[in-house]
């Protein structure tokens, strides 16, 4: 049947107002492009063939007509080295279905030589007749501000875990440390059959040297005594800790009693080789340590009560020299 005018006159209202429509939303989108400032990208998979908007370039420091003609080649040069691989991962995952898009934080190179932190997502929008994807469309949106800052958060969070496992005072680790370090050590120890030394370290008559030189001084003297025992250790895996007021524990992993030994006096030694100045002290008048050393090759429980015991028996044996107790 042949269409009237009125026919073709109701075609064309109902054309001009689809294209009202249209035009409105194409404004309205371009409206939240330009709110968000999301940059644009259209990819035809096969040909590689790929459209971006101005923001796209813009955030990498460009302006389109500068980076043009585009292609995925050009996101491909302008992303970093390494995203690149781990994008292909995410495309391929999301196009086995593992994924409902494809979402990825990737950096890509600034005219200005700094790396820009893009928020990349995108889904497939058409495919092929076997299924396979034909044209994606994705938009990059600049999160270099957030990431910056969630790196900065994370250096933080580091950096106050660090410091909750270290001595103030001294610098080295504290009690918290010790503890985490004890529990670690002795299930090291068991796996390896070996034996574990635990050695207890007093400041000899530090109460008379608060008393002679002032606190400050002593706070000065801990410090000292503290470093110097820690570097006085022989091995990467030995460890030294700040137990509590003026006392330092020593761990040393596959160390029998004699290898305890062995270290015990060279802490002696390397505290009177700082000849720190103690006139109440019966070290030549310098300020010395004692030691109690214990131990254990299977029962570890009792290790520290052991080696306060020895601590104990090296005060009463003259202070500046060490005691062991020996477990089997
Ligand atoms: P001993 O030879 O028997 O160990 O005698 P001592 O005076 O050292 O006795 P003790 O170990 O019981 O006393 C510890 C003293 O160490 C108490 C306090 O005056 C001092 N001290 C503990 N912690 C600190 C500290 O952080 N700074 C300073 N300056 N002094 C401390
Ligand atoms: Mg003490
Ligand atoms: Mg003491």
């Amino acid at each position: 049947m042949a269409r009237t005018v009125e026919d073709l006159e109701q075609e064309l209202v109902s054309l001009r107002e689809q294209l009202r429509e249209f035009e409105h939303q194409s404004r309205q989108l371009d409206m939240v492009i330009q709110a968000t400032g999301v940059g644009i990208w259209d990819w035809h998979i096969q040909t590689g063939a790929t459209v971006f908007n101005e923001r796209w370039a813009n955030i990498i420091g460009y302006t389109l007509e500068e980076i043009s003609p585009v292609s995925i080649e050009t996101w491909m040069h302008f992303a970093h080295p390494e995203d690149l691989k781990e994008s292909d991962r995410l495309l391929k995952a999301y196009w086995a279905g593992e994924s409902d898009y494809y979402i990825f934080e990737s950096r890509m190179k600034h005219k200005d030589g700094h790396w820009v932190w893009v928020y990349d997502a995108g889904q497939t929008v058409e495919w092929d007749e076997e299924g396979a994807p034909l044209r994606m469309v994705g938009t990059h949106l600049d999160i270099t501000q957030q990431k910056e800052m969630e790196l900065q958060l994370a250096e933080a969070n580091k950096e106050l875990a660090e410091m909750s496992y270290v001595d103030s005072l001294t610098g080295i680790p504290n009690r918290r440390a010790f503890d985490c370090k004890f529990c670690e050590l002795v299930s090291a120890t068991r796996r390896a059959n070996s034996s574990l030394s635990l050695l207890i370290i007093d400041i000899d008559f530090f109460k008379q040297f608060n008393d002679l030189y002032g606190h400050q001084q002593g706070d000065e003297a801990l410090r000292k005594v503290a470093q110097k025992i820690e570097s006085a250790l022989p091995r990467q895996t030995d460890f030294a800790a700040r137990y509590g007021g003026e006392e330092i524990v020593v761990l040393l992993p596959y160390t029998p009693e004699d290898g305890a030994i062995a270290v015990a006096g060279k802490i002696i030694s390397a505290v009177a080789d700082l000849q720190i100045p103690h006139a109440f002290s019966d070290s030549r008048g310098c300020l010395s340590v004692s030691i109690g050393i214990a131990n254990a090759t299977s029962d570890f429980e009792d290790l520290f009560q052991l080696a306060d015991q020895a601590l104990y028996d090296a005060k009463h044996a003259g202070r500046n020299g060490f005691s062991v107790y020996s477990q089997g």
